[in-house]
């Protein structure tokens, strides 16, 4: 298992989240960010703005995910 934080991921906050491979800490950080998004979370709402700018860039968004994928990979494991 690794760990990433949500801000490691984009987001705002200290939440850890724990996987094996990246696909899957991806769809923990949006399915969190989702639910940060509902309750009105001023900080990850403007995280997510921030984000949105940011992929208005052609190739930006794999460019995003391919940079994070990378630190996900260097990551040592923790048991
Ligand atoms: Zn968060």
């Amino acid at each position: 298992m690794k760990t990433m934080t949500c801000k490691q991921l984009g987001g705002a906050c200290d939440t850890e989240f724990h996987a094996n491979t990246f696909e899957e800490i991806a769809e923990m950080s949006k399915k969190h960010g989702m639910e940060m998004f509902q309750n009105s979370d001023f900080a990850h709402l403007r995280a997510m703005n921030e984000m949105k700018e940011l992929m208005k860039a052609p190739g930006a968004m794999n460019e995003w995910f391919e940079n994070r994928r990378k630190e996900f990979n260097a990551l040592t494991e923790n048991e």
